[in-house]
Order: structure tokens, then sequence, then C-alpha cells
């Protein structure tokens, strides 16, 4: 370790910033710190923003302050929970980021199967905590994903066809509204503001801590991958479509298309060849699973088969290096209906004709508990949807597939056009139309969210982020 000269001590001495917040305990940066560079960075490494003051909150007191202290300076506001939306919202220009990275403490009452979760926590926090007591609530598919952004957006995830989305696991939430006021949301306490957290984004506060339902999945389930070459993802996909229509509510399964990844557990000679993935995780007894998954596995000879009894939380992880912070991401998104055989060739017609080799396709099968749950008893919308689809054009700093992919997914996307049924407002990009934001809720869901904004956010001060705009805003 080498010994800081007393020029660097002095310059880190500086670094306390010329801006304070009355009553803030957390850490204040500005551009003169030396973390300045790393602490506005978000997962999407397209996104560059330099914002003015990054609030980082230690707890709720300070987020209390910091929007406070936003109001009373005019600054615009953006929310950070894990930093991993897309479109980058979780950081503005010239503006302040109140982050509350640092607030990732998870509790777990097992008698009640409930969690507390702090509004900075990420996926892998939850599981890490809720597995210790086999308990599990509905969470996203890679470990470093936000809960709070995922959460406030809906939550697709293995365990929604059984569980629920993490929304309908949403037991209650502190909120700090844009007066700087806390308060506690439930069924009984401002159902309507309870009602719009759960789909409606961070438009309506920021969420400090969250109360989910737990149930009981895990350690183990039985869970993994089947890889099929490219050239039989039409008949696969055919065969899949039939396969998810009759399974059970415990089979959660995701099917991508791109290259296989360079993971440990694929082999070298499958490395990087382009194949149709069908990620399982079964959410009951594992010979129920093995029961379940059989049609499946025995379709069309698959290259590889890694579906075995799994720890769940190695599972949640499996794919996060596959995602890495830093890259640089483009993503276009639809709902689509079940998949009719113009749907599959469509799909197969465009989904390995990108140039990058980490690019890929994601489609999450919805149904089972999350269509049960009638439209507009939460604020998620589109929820008799077959499935989510993301065209998601990834590529390293300094690899020049940029132009090419984003053009791929923008092109998919618009022969992707007959088909669409709404989205997920969670998987929008940075450059959609603001008419996305109410496609992502259908017109009843999106009206009464307007309602709710103009209750608790009537001057759109929380508007850096998929926007509903309150009426009469001026913002
Ligand atoms: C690799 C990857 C995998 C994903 N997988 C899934 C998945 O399996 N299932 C799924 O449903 N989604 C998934 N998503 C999408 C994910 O739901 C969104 O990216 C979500 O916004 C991430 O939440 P975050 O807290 O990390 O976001 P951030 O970027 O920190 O925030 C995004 C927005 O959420 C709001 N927000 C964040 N924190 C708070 C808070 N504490 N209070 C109020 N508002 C807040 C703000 O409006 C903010 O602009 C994935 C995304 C990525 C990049």
């Amino acid at each position: 370790m080498t010994t800081p000269t007393t020029a660097e001590l002095g310059h880190r001495r500086k670094q306390p910033n010329l801006v304070e917040i009355g009553g803030f305990r957390g850490r204040l940066i500005s551009a003169d710190h030396a973390d300045y560079d790393i602490e506005r960075a978000v997962w999407n490494g397209a996104v560059d923003r330099r914002p003015r003051l990054i609030a980082q909150c230690i707890g709720t007191a300070d987020v209390v302050a910091a929007v406070r202290f936003a109001r009373d300076h005019d600054l615009e506001i953006a929310i950070r929970g894990g930093g991993h939306n897309v479109a980058g919202t979780a950081v503005c220009d010239d503006g302040i980021v109140i982050d509350l990275s640092a607030m990732r403490a998870v509790q777990v009452d097992p008698a009640h199967r409930r969690a507390w979760v702090q509004g900075g926590a990420l996926w892998g926090d939850v599981d890490h905590e809720t597995q210790v007591h086999g308990l599990v609530t509905t969470g996203g598919i890679v470990s470093h994903t936000g809960v709070a952004g995922l959460t406030l957006g809906g939550g697709v995830g293995w365990l929604m066809r059984k569980h629920g989305l993490t929304v309908d696991n949403l037991l209650a939430a502190n909120v700090v509204t844009a007066n700087g006021e806390l308060l506690r949301a439930s069924e009984d306490e401002h159902p309507d503001l309870f009602w719009a957290l759960r789909g409606g984004g961070g438009n309506f506060g920021v969420v400090t801590s969250f109360e989910f339902r737990l149930h009981c999945v895990g350690p183990t389930v039985l869970a993994g991958p089947i890889l099929w070459d490219a050239s039989d993802a039409r008949e696969v996909l055919r065969f899949y479509r039939d396969f998810v229509r009759d399974s059970p509510d415990e089979l959660g399964t995701v099917a991508r298309f791109g290259t296989a990844p360079p993971l440990p557990v694929i082999p070298a000679d499958l490395h990087w060849r382009p194949v149709m993935m069908v990620g399982t995780c079964y959410a009951g007894p594992i010979e129920d699973g093995e029961r379940a998954l059989g049609p499946l596995r025995a379709c069309r000879s698959p290259l590889l088969d890694l579906v075995g009894p799994t720890p769940y939380v190695g599972f949640q992880s499996a794919i996060d290096s596959t995602v890495v912070h830093g890259w640089n991401y483009y993503w276009k998104s639809t709902h689509l209906p079940e998949l009719s055989d113009d749907l599959i060739e469509v799909i197969a017609a465009h989904a390995f004709t990108c140039e990058s080799p980490r690019s890929y396709v994601a489609m999450f099968h919805l149904k089972g508990a999350v269509s049960r749950v009638a439209e507009g008893e939460t604020a998620f919308g589109n929820r008799q949807a077959s499935h989510a689809i993301t065209l998601d054009a990834v590529w390293r700093p300094g690899e020049d597939f940029g132009a090419r992919d984003t053009a791929w997914a923008r092109g998919f996307f618009a022969a992707l056009g007959r088909f669409r049924q709404g989205v997920y407002v969670n998987f929008l990009g940075g450059d959609e139309d603001p008419s996305r934001v109410r496609e992502a809720y259908g017109d009843c869901v999106y009206d009464r969210l307007v309602d709710v904004k103009t209750r608790y956010d009537p001057d759109n001060v929380f508007h850096h982020n998929q926007n509903i705009r309150p009426r009469l805003s001026h913002a």
C-alpha cells in the first residue's frame, strides 16, 4: 500500500462539499469530490449525466432533508435505488440525486413471513436474508438489480406465476412525499397512494422502506437453462408456446435468444454459439418439477441441459456477469399475446441478426397469478399479456456495435408492431415517446395514476422518471 503524499492528503481534505444540507448525515458528493465519477455512474454505461450534487442518504431523515433542500433550491431531483434502470433515470444533469444506495438493510420476521427492506437494497440482499429461513418474495432475475425501482414498476421474475408480481406481495411502504412529509402507505393508510406505488414507478415520492409478504420456496429449487442451436429456434418456440400454455404456475420460464455466454457452467465449445436458451425455475417440490419439465427437456435434442436441484440464491445471480455495470445498453420492449405461428416467424427471423455477441432477446412468460389479479387492482397494467419481450442491444465501451444493434432493436420492435400488447414500464428505454408510458398502463389505470399524482405531487417534483404528469403541471 502506498502512503498518500501531503499534496494528496490536502486534496482529500478539501473534499467536504461547498454545499451543506441542514441535518444531513450521509455523504454529499459534488463535482470536486474524488468519487464523483464513480458515484454518478449508473448500470447503463451509455448514460453520462453530471448532477450538481449527489446526496447519499443513510436514513429517512436524510431523505426528508434532501427533498426539502431540493425544493428550497429549485433543484431537479433524480431518485437512485439500485441504479439499474436502462433509461438512466437515477441520475440527472445539474440537479440533485437522492441516492439510497447506502440504505440496504433487510429484516425478516419468519414467523409472520414478512420482510422489511430499505429503499436502496438490491435483490441479492433480499434473497440472501430471506433464504436463511427458506422464504422468498418475487424479485428480479439479476441479483444486482434494485428492489425499489423494480418493485415500484411491478416486478416480474421466476416466481410471479405462482406468487404474483413483486407488487402483489407489497404490504406497505414508507414514502417521503414532494413536500418532505413521511407517510406510510398500505391498504389502510393512504390507500390511493399505496395503489399507485404498485406499478406507478417513482412518481409519488421517495420510498425509504418496503414491507413484503414472503412465501416458502428454497433453499434448493429445481432450476437451470436448456440450450438449443439457433437453427432449432422456430420449432422449439412452437413447442414452448404449447408447453408453457399448459404448465403449472410453479414453473417460471424466460426464453433467451443470443449467443451462449461464456459462463463457467457452459462448456467452452458452446461459448458464443448462437442459441435459444430457456431458463427455468420450479417453485415447488423437486420431483414435481422434474415431471413438469420433462417434455421441454425432451424437445429436439438440446445442446445442453443444466436443469437440476440448485440453491435458489445461487440461481438468482447465475446470469449477473452477462449484464455487467458500465457496458452500454439500448432496449426496446413490448408485451406480447400468445405466440401465434406468425409471431414466431417474426421472432425467429430477427432474434439472431444482431451484430454484437453480447446483444440478446429475453422473453418472460407471464400469466398464472399475474393475470388472476384483476386489471386495475394495482397500477400494473396489461395483466392479460402472455409474454414480455425485451430486445437488448449490448456493447462494451470502445466497441462499435452501438449504432448497428440499436438499429437492430428498433427494426425488430417495428416488425413486432401488429402484435404489441402494452409494455412493462421498467423495460422502457430513455428515448421513448411519452405515449409509451400511457401504453404501459392502459387508459383507465393511467388516468387514475394522474389523479393520485395530482394529489401527492401536483408540481411534478418527481418527474425524472417514466413520468405521469399531474393535471395543470408547469414542470
Ligand atoms: C440487467 C437487468 C435485469 C433486470 N431484470 C428484471 C427482472 O427480472 N424483473 C423486473 O421486473 N425488472 C427487471 N429489470 C428492470 C428493472 O425493474 C428496472 O431497471 C428498475 O428500474 C431497477 O430498479 P433500480 O432501483 O435498480 O433502479 P434505479 O435506476 O435506481 O431507479 C429507477 C427509477 O426508479 C425510481 N426509484 C428508484 N428507487 C426509488 C425509491 N427508493 N423511491 C422512489 N422511487 C425510486 C425512480 O423513479 C428512478 O428513476 C432489469 C433491469 C436490468 C438492467
